[in-house]
């Protein structure tokens, strides 16, 4: 009983606080971007590699703004490539 509980303490904490992220992996670095996971709710807790301390939201914010405009580029470019596909001699000109 004291177990269910405090599974819903820690329901309503993670819904009016967030979650507490006790339960973080090291900090490790994938594609330029250095964070830590945690492992109870799969959030990227985001570090800086130069200090290895915890980003600002604001930083988070722009690096997430970054890697959004990444992640654009890429499938456009692909499939412009895909359509170009046709083999015909085209005069761009
Ligand atoms: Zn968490």
């Amino acid at each position: 009983m004291k177990k269910i509980l405090q599974a819903i303490l820690d329901f309503f904490y993670e819904i009016f606080l967030g979650c507490r992220h006790s339960h973080l992996t090291r900090p490790f670095t994938i594609q330029h971007e250095t964070y830590k996971v945690c492992l109870d709710c799969g959030k990227r807790i985001y570090y800086s590699p130069e200090t290895l301390l915890p980003l600002s939201t604001r930083e988070v914010r722009r690096l997430e703004a970054a890697r959004a405009g990444e992640l654009k580029v890429v499938p456009v470019a692909s499939s412009a490539s895909a359509l170009a596909g046709d083999h015909k001699p085209r005069i761009a000109a």
